[in-house]
C-alpha cells in the first residue's frame, strides 16, 4: 500500500522543480489552452509533449465545455493571447457511460467552444489511457 499523501502548506520550504514559475511569462508559450478531464491518470502537459509554461490547462469531470470552462477559456484567449484550443476526453472516463459517449462529448464541447470563441482554432481528441495514445476526434 502507498504512503498516504501528506501536505504541509504552511511553513514548508519546498520549492517547485526548475524552471521556477516566476521565470516564465504569464502568457502560455504555445498560445494553447487545453480543456481536459480531472481524471488522476492524465498528465495533460506530458501527454501533449509540452512543458511548464506552454499551455493553460482547464480540467473538470468529463472535459465538458461548461459555462465556467468557457469563462476560463475566454480569459485565456482575450487576456493572455491563446489562439488554439484542444478539448481532450479519455477512454474509461467515469463521467461518461462509454467510450462512444466520450467521443460525442468531445464533439459537443468542441462545438460549444467554437460557438463561444470563434477566433480560436479548436481541435478535439481522445486519450487512450491503456495505450497512452492521443487520437484526434473529427
Ligand atoms: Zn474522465
Amino acid at each position: 500500500m502507498q504512503t498516504p499523501f501528506s501536505w504541509e502548506p504552511f511553513g514548508s520550504t519546498r520549492t517547485t522543480p526548475a524552471p521556477a514559475p516566476r521565470a516564465l511569462p504569464r502568457e502560455p508559450a504555445q498560445q494553447l489552452v487545453v480543456l481536459t478531464c480531472m481524471d488522476a491518470r492524465l498528465e495533460p502537459l506530458r501527454m501533449l509533449g509540452l512543458k511548464l509554461g506552454d499551455a493553460h490547462v482547464i480540467r473538470n469531470a468529463g472535459a465538458e465545455a461548461t459555462a465556467d470552462a468557457l469563462r476560463s477559456m475566454a480569459i485565456s484567449h482575450t487576456a493572455m493571447g491563446t489562439r488554439r484550443a484542444m478539448v481532450i476526453g479519455h477512454t474509461d472516463c467515469a463521467a461518461h457511460a462509454s467510450d462512444d459517449e466520450v467521443e460525442a462529448g468531445v464533439r459537443a464541447s468542441v462545438a460549444r467552444v467554437r460557438a463561444k470563441l470563434p477566433a480560436l482554432t479548436v481541435e478535439g481528441a481522445v486519450y487512450d489511457v491503456q495505450a497512452g495514445v492521443l487520437r484526434p476526434v473529427r
